[in-house]
């Protein structure tokens, strides 16, 4: 069984923001909320600091504080591909999941359950790419199983520096940025 990550590619991304109106268009994202967003960040140590644009969205986490903390088991990870999803008709929109995530990565659709970066998985349940990966003008994203040494995802790990967001947390973030 796959366990699906994404590895994007900083020195090729231009920040142009075509993944989040994908996203938006794909997912029916409301007016004022977004499942994936731009962000610039100075990446590294004194002296060899430099600006990494990051698309950034739900880091589908190995290790999942949104979904242990959610009382009714809407918050709950797939067998597929260990997607993290949330099942709309489950939640209460209690808010306890947004408060564990450390990326705030989710959101009170107006509809009143929590939503989030779904991986896309009605596309790739279908063999598709997630909308955001399948719209870059510059190929910068890469999605794929992390637990296949032959994926295009893991031979980027394997030969390219990288690092994930705030490890520090424990979640295990499965989305890498390439240095
Ligand atoms: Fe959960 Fe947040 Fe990790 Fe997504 S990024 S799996 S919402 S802890
Ligand atoms: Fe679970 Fe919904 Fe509460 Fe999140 S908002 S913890 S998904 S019930
Ligand atoms: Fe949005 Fe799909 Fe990309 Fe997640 S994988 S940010 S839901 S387009």
């Amino acid at each position: 069984m796959a366990r699906f990550g994404m590895v994007i590619d900083t020195k090729k991304c231009v920040g142009c923001m075509d993944c989040v109106v994908a996203c938006k268009t794909e997912n029916n994202v409301p007016e004022g909320y977004n499942r994936d967003w731009i962000v610039t960040a100075a990446n590294g140590k004194f002296p060899d600091i430099h600006l990494e644009i990051q698309t950034q969205r739900c880091n589908h986490c190995d290790y999942t504080p949104c979904v242990s903390c959610c009382p009714t088991g809407a918050s709950h990870v797939e067998d597929f591909g260990k997607i993290v999803l949330v099942e709309h008709n489950k939640c209460i929109g209690c808010k306890a999941c947004l408060a564990a995530c450390p990326y705030d990565a989710r959101f009170i659709h107006p509809d009143g359950y929590a939503d989030k970066c779904t991986f896309c998985i009605h596309r790739v349940e279908k063999g598709e790419l997630p909308a955001c990966v399948s719209v870059c003008p510059t190929h910068c994203m890469y999605f794929g199983d992390l637990d296949d040494p032959n994926s295009e995802v893991s031979k980027l790990l394997a030969s390219r520096k990288n690092h994930s967001l705030i490890p520090e947390a424990g979640t295990l973030p499965r989305i890498y940025y390439l240095t």
